[in-house]
């Protein structure tokens, strides 16, 4: 079988996320046959490294020994069970290794299988804590540009208009304040000044802020200083409303702590965590939450104070097979501490691509870097020129619009990375 035998099943059967399918009509779709290392081939023998970690999830490369061999082992042990009423060995250990990761004050993790739907039950939970205690806050608080999944709770969180206008009429109640302009510390102090006066205004409605720490990854890879982080959860704790980290993209050492909210030493009172969780390779989401909210919820039966929430997949024992074996590689392969070096390279050699005149700016934050074009029409599609560009070049990048980003995989070389950027500076010339 090659390439064409397989995309043309597949173009007669299946409908793509987050596609205009009419589109393959002339872009072929790439039928992956195995994945090594950072690298994807295909079934014509070509292969790709994959600097966007197959959708931010992937950290340690595609068919990793260890990952693969603990999910190989729990296979014959245990797939899945019910998880209501019964627990299982992988994820109880699972659980007690991310309370103890986590900021102090989070102790409990409730499972959900992605990202969207993590962040279904924290809105969900931030909105029941105040009806168990008999207030009634149907008002969610975001940030501008944001992003938080496509479910229709998640959707109206978020803030990128491409993906929310068309559904604006049936979303719940959410408003948007200001996200900091840029990484300085001006930006952040502005940025609190407005969310302040949006929490005021609004006081005793609001159940909770929403925010993806340091990086909104959908939006374009905006970047913001953690003293943002920092004054939001002061401001929260003034007026009494609940802070909920979307840390789906941001966790596991993506932005250079272990988690976004550490870079600013704060707890927030929901964190959310999902992509890099299984390391890439299966769904799960975890949302972990205090003992103040764990309480709200905890009496007799008979109240009706209850989180009555799950899915059939909920803490799938292969998936947190992989969880654990993913913290077992951030152990033994001090990883953290390597990236540092390897974030050092991508914030320096990424002031290359200023050198173009079609470069507006570039910026990084650990193992992510982003370049912004300026000087296009805004509906040329420049983001998928650079796409197939780079992939005829054995590179797979995603632009988001105007902005290209790299967030490879941590086992990424300097030498691979060379190469990455080498290809997209040869991309963005040939627009
Ligand atoms: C990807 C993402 C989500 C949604 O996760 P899915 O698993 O795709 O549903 C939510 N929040 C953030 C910040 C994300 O990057």
């Amino acid at each position: 079988m090659n390439n064409k035998d397989i995309a043309e099943v597949d173009l007669q059967y299946i409908w793509h996320p987050c596609t205009q399918m009419k589109d393959h009509e002339v872009i072929p779709i790439i039928p992956i046959k195995k994945g090594y290392g950072v690298y994807l081939e295909d079934f014509d023998g070509n292969r790709y490294i994959d600097a966007i970690s197959s959708w931010w999830v992937n950290l340690f490369g595609h068919t990793n020994e260890q990952i693969s061999s603990a999910i190989k082992k729990q296979l014959d042990e245990l797939e899945h069970v019910i998880f209501a009423g019964f627990t299982h060995e992988p994820i109880v250990r699972l659980s007690k290794r991310i309370v103890e990761l986590t900021p102090t004050e989070l102790t409990r993790c409730f499972y959900a299988d992605n990202g969207s739907s993590g962040v279904e039950v924290a809105l969900k939970m931030a909105y029941h804590y105040y009806k168990n205690n008999r207030e009634d806050r149907d008002l969610f608080v975001s940030l501008t540009n944001s992003y938080h999944g496509e479910t229709i709770g998640a959707l109206s969180v978020g803030d990128v208009k491409l993906y929310k206008e068309t559904y604006s009429s049936i979303l719940i109640n959410s408003i948007q304040t200001p996200v900091p302009a840029d990484q300085s510390i001006e930006a952040a102090v502005e940025a609190a000044v407005a969310l302040e006066e949006c929490l005021a205004n609004h006081k005793d409605r609001i159940c909770a802020l929403i925010l993806e720490p340091l990086v909104q990854g959908a939006g374009s890879m905006h970047m913001y200083n953690p003293l943002f982080l920092k004054l939001a959860r002061e401001l929260c704790d003034k007026y009494d409303t609940l802070l909920i980290a979307d840390e789906v993209m941001t966790g596991f050492g993506r932005t250079g702590t272990m988690f976004a909210c550490q870079s600013a030493d704060i707890s927030p009172d929901f964190m959310i965590l999902s992509k890099g969780l299984t390391g890439g390779y299966l769904p799960l989401s975890i949302v972990l939450t205090t003992d103040k909210i764990y309480d709200a919820f905890y009496c007799e039966y008979s109240e009706h104070k209850a989180f009555l929430h799950s899915h059939s997949y909920t803490g799938n024992a292969l998936a947190c097979a992989a969880a654990n074996a993913t913290l077992d590689i951030f152990e033994s392969d001090n990883v953290i501490e390597n990236n540092l070096e390897m974030a050092d390279f991508l914030a320096k050699e990424v002031l290359v691509f200023n050198k173009l005149k079609e470069v507006k700016s570039t910026r990084s934050q650990g193992m992510i870097a982003a370049v912004d074009l300026m000087g296009f029409d805004t509906n040329r599609r420049v983001g998928v020129e650079i796409h197939r560009y780079a992939l005829d070049k054995g590179v797979l990048l995603r632009p988001l619009g105007h902005t290209i980003y790299f967030l490879p995989p941590y086992t990424i070389t300097k030498e691979q990375l060379k190469y990455i950027f080498q290809v997209t500076y040869e991309a963005i010339e040939s627009l």
